[in-house]
């Protein structure tokens, strides 16, 4: 690497620290994208014209060619499916481009070991063993990222696929792999390299399937950033085989947060990791328990009422949870907020860490609204707030806001962080009917006292009431 291009990779590696960051508050999340598109650029760049300065006659041509080629159908396909994707689709889209991310490492280290041994040059130990971990954390972030994407995509079945002796084949498998990786490391050029090779490949990417599909449609958001996290692995372990930099420091950072952000997943949901991977969560219709006495009536309601009640209160928390999103109920939600702020109301919204399907789901779509970001507050801000609250509006959440989680041991997500929505002085729940929602448990809420239900459509139910609200 000449002096320039290292220079760049440092400003790069800085510039992708200090997005991460940025990343971490919606204030600055666009600022932080923008940042790290333009180290991108820093790091390619470079990459490419030291490449292509290194290459001579007939070769460079043909390089330029393929490179130019693969940047063209990349940036087409990239483009194309991120204008076109509905935001519900979201979490199956990042799955695949970390299975994406997998395979590049994969094929970067296949070259490189085929390449090497094709040539009878051999593989140092410091050589060989970033290759193979390449192809076995590629491998099984490929195909495990293509069985969450299949998963979510319902191209296959959501529900847990177990048999006898899984986790034992998986495990198997695992040793397999290393096994056939550190045989190849000691004797890379021996006369049966290429068919370890190939079983090696081959394994890594049927460990990746069997992985995952054990694990509940419902978790696979978990799955996703866990495989996230992978990729990262992946990258830096490419990073290390093609002796560069920015690759080895930009997978650390992406393999670190992506691990982060599984175990703050985890947290939210008040379950571990290992439960997620090996619980078969959603294997079958969960028995829902009830606390004692949570048994009430459902008091249904009219949008007029619920407008009545909203324009009386002097404060109101919007709770939004994954029916916003299938709705795409945001811009309502956004103008009801500013018709009763008009009339003197203080709205704020309450956001979940695991609200929706992916992490910071009601983020994005209540900044695509224009929802300022001083009126979002976590749930560790403002769940003591609830109690001081004249009405919560509750769209289309369910999980997050139910009282079972800290009134019914034995309830599913007992333990999980839920908003104090019980507390506040009358709450409004939109949904469409008295289905359950992730957990697949009933919810105390829906039967509380001051609670009213008013089912239909959120979008819809929320454009009726701006409606009364307009016309008042
Ligand atoms: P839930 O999945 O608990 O409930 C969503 C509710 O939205 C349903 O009860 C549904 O009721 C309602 N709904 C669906 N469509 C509409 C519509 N068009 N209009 C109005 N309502 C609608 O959502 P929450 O956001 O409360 O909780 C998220 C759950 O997902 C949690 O259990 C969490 O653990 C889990 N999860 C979240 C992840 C994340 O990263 N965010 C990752 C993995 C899991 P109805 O059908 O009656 O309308």
């Amino acid at each position: 690497m000449t002096v320039p291009t290292e220079i760049c990779y440092f400003v790069a590696a800085i510039l992708f620290m200090l997005s991460l960051k940025w990343l971490s508050s919606p204030k600055t999340a666009r600022r932080a994208n923008f940042i790290s598109m333009f180290a991108m650029l820093l790091a390619v760049v470079p990459t490419f014209v030291q490449r292509v300065g290194a290459t001579t006659g007939g070769a460079l041509v043909n390089n330029l060619v393929i490179i130019g080629g693969g940047i063209a159908v990349g940036s087409v396909i990239g483009l194309v499916s991120a204008y076109r994707v509905k935001m519900t689709a979201m979490p199956q889209m990042v799955g695949l481009y970390n299975g994406f991310g997998g395979a590049a490492s994969l094929l970067v280290a296949g070259v490189e070991f085929l390449y090497k041994t094709q040539q009878r040059l051999g593989l140092s130990v410091p050589e060989s063993v970033p290759v193979h971990l390449s192809i076995i954390i590629g491998g099984v972030c490929f195909t495990g990222s293509m069985a969450a994407f299949a998963k979510l995509q319902e191209l296959i079945t959501g529900r847990p696929i177990l048999f006898k002796g899984q986790h034992v084949l998986n495990l198997a498998l695992l040793l397999a792999a290393v096994g056939l990786g550190a045989v190849l490391t000691m004797d890379p050029l021996s006369a049966w390299h290429l068919p370890a090779f190939i079983a090696l490949v081959a394994i890594s990417l049927l460990l990746g399937w069997l992985v995952v599909i054990p694990i509940g449609g419902a978790d696979m958001p978990v799955v996703v950033s866990l495989m996230n996290s992978y990729s990262g692995m992946a990258v830096t372990t490419t990073g290390f085989v093609l002796r560069n930099n920015v690759l080895i420091i930009v997978g650390s950072l992406v393999g670190a947060s992506g691990l982060i952000l599984t175990n703050i997943m985890c947290k939210a949901m008040n379950r571990s990791l290992a439960n997620v991977m090996f619980g078969g969560f959603g294997a079958a219709p969960t028995a829902a328990p009830v606390a004692a006495g949570a048994k009430g009536a459902v008091k249904e309601a009219g949008v007029e009422e619920a407008v009545m009640v909203m324009e009386n209160a002097s404060s109101m928390i919007v709770v939004p949870g994954y029916g916003m999103a299938v709705a795409q109920a945001q811009h309502a939600v956004r103008e009801l907020a500013g018709l009763l702020e008009k009339r003197g109301v203080r709205v704020r919204y309450a956001i979940h860490p695991v609200a929706g399907r992916m992490p910071g789901h009601m983020n994005v779509l209540l900044a695509e609204a224009n929802v300022p970001y001083d009126q979002l507050f976590d749930i560790d801000q403002i769940n003591d707030d609830f109690r001081n609250t004249d009405v919560v509006l509750v769209v289309g959440a369910n999980d997050v806001v139910n009282p079972a989680a800290k009134n019914t041991p034995g309830s599913p997500i007992y333990g999980m962080p839920v908003f104090n929505c019980d507390e506040a002085k009358a709450v409004i729940v939109l949904k469409r009917s008295m289905n359950p929602g992730f957990a697949g448990i009933e919810n105390e809420l829906f039967v509380h006292p001051t609670t009213m239900m008013v089912f239909g459509d959120a979008k819809q139910t929320l454009a009726k009431m701006a409606g009364i609200l307009k016309g008042a």
